[in-house]
Parts: structure tokens; C-alpha cells; sequence
């Protein structure tokens, strides 16, 4: 085992679990042992509770400004320990090496965002009657937990993490069982950069403690990132037990492709999107729609798609698990008849014989019915449809469940406006494979990718992870009494 067993980080210090069930961490990579994860019950959560609660009434209480403090010396430590962090990121989740440096940046940009939060809390003040004065403030909600996937063991911490605690609350983090490592790097870094003891506890284990968080009454506000089958559960029961609850799901994002469309930069596109972290991005292209006739920019895709190598520049699948349910799925389309251009079944890399490498796959002629067409594959795989008319098009893209995102490829800016205006997604590209918007901008999608209201970074974050207080207050002696005050 190449780390020591984990532990839960509870009032600033690393804890043991009374008991419970250990969880190997393998490195999809090359398949090795890197740690043990524990699985935590809920008297384990409770003490992360508590030790939130008694701090919460200081740190609530310290103006913003001072509290993003913090976030400016993190931002520095993320930037010292970017590296270090990034090897981290890679080994846990097989994802390349420029892939986890890449995410550690977003990290670092995550964490500015939060350090100009003081402009964006404001608050607003008007006289509304004659030395009455009404205000509004963003207060902090109290204790908030963020549950997290596989897929960016820092990033998607990150999302949430930065703004929810300078916002002022105190946060029980739950990293994926899959992807233990980088959080503990995350609250040693936060320590580092002066973060009092307890604002932010990692609690690790499996579904049995994300139930335990829906069901804590100390614990006032749920997030969480994942599948959309475990969105809909943790959603149903956090807010069953009357907690704000945002739950972010999975996605099968569709790419419309015109046949005006630069053919070079949007085959890049294509494959870029497909196969960056392997595929298992929620913003990944998974369905691409070649309106009319896209041929010769379906060459370049299978051309570009034969330069992703897997262990070069494509990483591993989180686990053997994975490996097979994709490669079923690449089976399957082609006993539905549908044709395999690139083929990344049985990839291995030499040396890494334990790794789980899927190799890229283009996957042509799949028809809108077929499990290709319609699931979160989650792999770096490429379900390529036809149809005649733009609006074809547009209704499998509005007929999937999910919505996080939708992409066009055209020269032609009344199509894409088009596009715009009819998909139904809550992030949409132009020319663009990957449409994450980037802060001050949010991120979320719609429909059976996001349940809940509000988006979980930018902007739009500020109300999730705050509650208004109104108040009304007349200091005025000669200020009149009428019905208004
Ligand atoms: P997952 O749903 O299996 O796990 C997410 C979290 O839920 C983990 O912390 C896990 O421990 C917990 N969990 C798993 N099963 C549970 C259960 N039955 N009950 C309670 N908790 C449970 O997701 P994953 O495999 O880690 O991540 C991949 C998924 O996340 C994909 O579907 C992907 O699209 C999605 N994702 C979505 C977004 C987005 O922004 N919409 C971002 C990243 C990932």
C-alpha cells in the first residue's frame, strides 16, 4: 500500500473511525493498492457535526472580507503545490498527468471567484419611506455538506468548498470512495493557509453516509455532484427531511454537427470532447448529430480519434467495472448494426497490464433508439446519428432525459442561434465541445442533470449557499408611523 490508511479530518485534526468496513483504493492507472478508505457510520458524522456547530457562530460571525483571506493564502498554496496535487489527482483517477495539472488550475480559479465574493454580497439599502430604511443581507445557512463523484477528485470539491465557507457556513466534505486522496491535500492546504479547525471536516465512506448526511438534523444545506440515479435519491431524502438540497446528475450531451462547419477544428473538437479524461466528464460530448452531409468531417474525426493513444494521451476508466459496462456498450451498437470505425475495445498499455484503459471509439450509423444513443456511456466513446433537417436533429436532442449540455458546429450564426434558442440543456456551445462556463459564469444543467434551484458555482451559487435577512429600521424620531413602518 503506497499511502498509509485514511482517516476522517474532523476540528482540524486526522481521526480514526470507531469502527467499520475498509475500502481499497486502487490506482486505475496500473492497477495498484495506493490507500485504505473507512467507512464512516453516523456517530463518526456526528463529531463532524458538532465540531462544525461550535465553530460556526466565530466563523459566521468574521466579516467576509476577513474570512476570504483565507481563500487568497489557498489560492497561493494550490499554485505552490500544484504538482504535488496534480500526481495526486492522476494517480487516484487514472485521468493524464496535463489533465490533472488542468484541473488543479480550475481549482485555483474556483478559489479566486470565492476571494471576490466581497463584491458580489453587497446586499442592497434603500430609504423606502421618509427615514425608514429597508436592507437585505446574505447570511450564511449554518452546516452544509458536499458530496462529490469519482471524476474530479479536486475540482468538483472545489465547486462547492471555496464559496460555501467564505460565504460563512462550515462544511462536512464527502469525497468518492473511489477518490479519497486529494481532498485530504485539499484540508491539509486549508490548514496551511489559516482556516480555523472545523469550518471544514471530510467525512469518507460510502452510500450508507450519504444517507446519514440527508438524514442529520444539525445538517442545514446538502450538495452533491454525481449519477443522476443517486441525484434523484440524495434529493428526495435530503429535502425530505426539509434541507436545501441541489443535486447535480449525469448527462449525455449531444453534439449537432453542420455541414458548414470548419471540418478541421470541429473534428478536433469532436474528438477532444469525447476522449478528454477518458470521457468521464458530465460535459462530454457522447452523441454527435451530423445534420446532412457531415462525411468528410466524420473522416477527420476517425483520423484525429487514431492519434489518442491510451497511456499517452488518453488515461485509464476509473476501474475495471467501467471497462466492461463500456465495452458492452461498444458490443452492443455493433450487433444493432451499427458501424465501429475506431475501435478502443482490449486496449492495454505495456507495462501497466492491471491498468483499465479503454482506447477512443467512434461509434457511425447509430440509430436514436439504441442504448448508445440514449445512456451516459461515460467513456471515450462517440455515438455518431444522421439526420436530414436541423430540426431532426434538434428533437433527439430534446428527447434525452438529461440536459447539462448541447454543442452546434456551423458557420452559420442564425443555425446556432437556432440551436440556442430549441436545445434543451443548461449549457450550450457554439464552435465549442466542451461548454463549461467558466467563473463568474455558473455551472449547471437541466432537466435530469441538475434537481434543485440555483447552480453550483458563480454567481448563482451565492443563493444557494446564503438565506436573505430583511431588515427594516427607522432611527428618525421625526420619521412619521403609517401603515408602511
Ligand atoms: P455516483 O453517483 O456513483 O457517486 C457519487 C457520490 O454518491 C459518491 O460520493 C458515492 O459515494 C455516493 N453514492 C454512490 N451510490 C450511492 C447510493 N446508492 N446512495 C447514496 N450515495 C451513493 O457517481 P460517480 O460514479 O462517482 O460519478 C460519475 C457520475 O457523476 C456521472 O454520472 C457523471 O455524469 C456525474 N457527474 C455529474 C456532474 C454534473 O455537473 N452534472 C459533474 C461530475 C460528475
Amino acid at each position: 500500500m503506497k499511502y498509509s490508511r485514511l482517516r476522517n479530518f474532523i476540528n482540524g485534526q486526522f481521526t480514526d473511525i470507531a469502527s467499520g468496513r475498509m475500502i481499497p483504493v486502487i490506482s486505475p492507472g496500473d492497477g495498484s493498492l495506493l490507500s485504505e478508505m473507512p467507512c464512516s457510520t453516523a456517530s463518526d458524522l456526528d463529531k463532524a457535526v458538532k465540531a462544525a456547530k461550535a465553530v460556526f457562530p466565530a466563523w459566521s460571525r468574521t466579516p467576509v472580507k476577513e474570512r476570504v483571506q483565507v481563500f487568497f493564502r489557498f489560492r497561493q498554496l494550490l499554485e505552490k503545490n500544484l504538482q504535488e496535487l496534480a500526481a495526486l489527482v492522476s494517480e487516484e483517477n487514472g485521468k493524464i498527468m496535463s489533465e490533472a495539472v488542468a484541473e488543479v488550475e480550475k481549482c485555483i480559479e474556483l478559489t479566486e471567484f470565492a476571494v471576490s465574493l466581497p463584491q458580489l454580497v453587497t446586499g442592497e439599502v434603500l430609504e423606502v419611506s421618509k427615514g425608514v430604511e429597508c436592507r437585505t443581507e446574505h447570511v450564511p445557512l449554518g452546516i452544509v455538506a458536499s458530496i462529490v463523484p469519482f471524476n474530479f477528485p479536486a475540482m468538483v470539491p472545489c465547486w462547492t468548498m471555496p464559496n460555501a465557507i467564505a460565504l460563512g457556513n462550515c462544511m462536512i466534505m464527502k469525497p468518492s470512495e473511489k477518490v479519497p486522496l486529494s481532498v485530504v491535500k485539499i484540508a491539509e492546504l486549508l490548514k496551511e493557509a489559516g482556516l480555523p479547525d472545523g469550518v471544514f471536516n471530510i467525512i469518507n465512506g460510502d452510500s450508507e453516509i450519504v444517507n446519514a448526511i440527508c438524514d442529520h438534523p444539525g445538517i442545514d444545506a446538502v450538495s452533491f455532484v454525481g449519477s443522476t440515479k443517486v441525484a434523484k435519491l440524495v434529493y428526495q431524502r435530503a429535502t425530505q427531511h426539509l434541507k436545501r438540497c441541489l443535486a447535480l446528475g449525469g448527462a449525455k450531451n449531444h453534439l449537432l454537427v453542420l455541414p458548414d462547419a470548419k471540418t478541421e477544428m470541429t473534428a478536433q473538437n469532436v474528438a477532444a470532447s469525447m476522449s478528454g479524461c477518458a470521457g468521464q466528464r458530465c460535459m462530454a460530448a457522447s452523441a454527435m448529430i451530423g445534420v446532412g452531409s457531415v462525411d468528410h468531417i466524420v473522416a477527420k474525426i476517425v483520423e484525429e480519434a487514431k492519434k489518442i493513444v491510451p497511456g499517452k494521451n488518453l488515461g485509464a476508466v476509473i476501474n475495471k467495472a467501467s471497462k466492461e459496462r463500456i465495452e458492452r456498450y461498444i458490443t452492443e451498437a455493433e450487433s444493432q448494426g451499427a458501424k465501429i470505425l475506431v475501435d478502443g475495445r482490449g486496449a492495454k498499455v505495456g507495462g501497466k497490464e492491471n491498468g483499465t484503459y479503454v482506447g477512443p471509439t467512434v461509434i457511425d450509423y447509430v440509430k436514436p433508439g439504441m442504448s448508445v444513443a440514449t445512456e451516459e456511456i461515460f467513456g471515450p466513446v462517440i455515438s455518431i446519428m444522421r439526420t436530414n433537417t436541423l430540426d431532426e436533429a434538434l428533437a433527439i436532442e430534446n428527447a434525452s432525459p438529461y440536459g447539462n449540455a448541447a454543442s452546434v458546429f456551423t458557420q452559420n450564426g442564425g443555425a446556432a442561434r437556432y440551436v440556442i434558442d430549441r436545445a434543451s440543456a443548461g449549457m450550450i456551445g457554439v464552435n465549442v465541445g466542451v461548454p463549461v462556463p467558466r467563473e463568474p459564469f455558473s455551472f449547471g444543467g437541466w432537466n435530469e442533470s441538475k434537481f434543485g434551484v440555483g447552480d453550483i458555482t458563480g454567481k448563482s451559487s451565492i443563493e444557494f449557499w446564503t438565506r436573505l435577512k430583511k431588515s427594516t429600521t427607522k432611527w428618525n424620531p421625526e420619521a412619521g408611523v403609517n401603515w408602511m413602518s
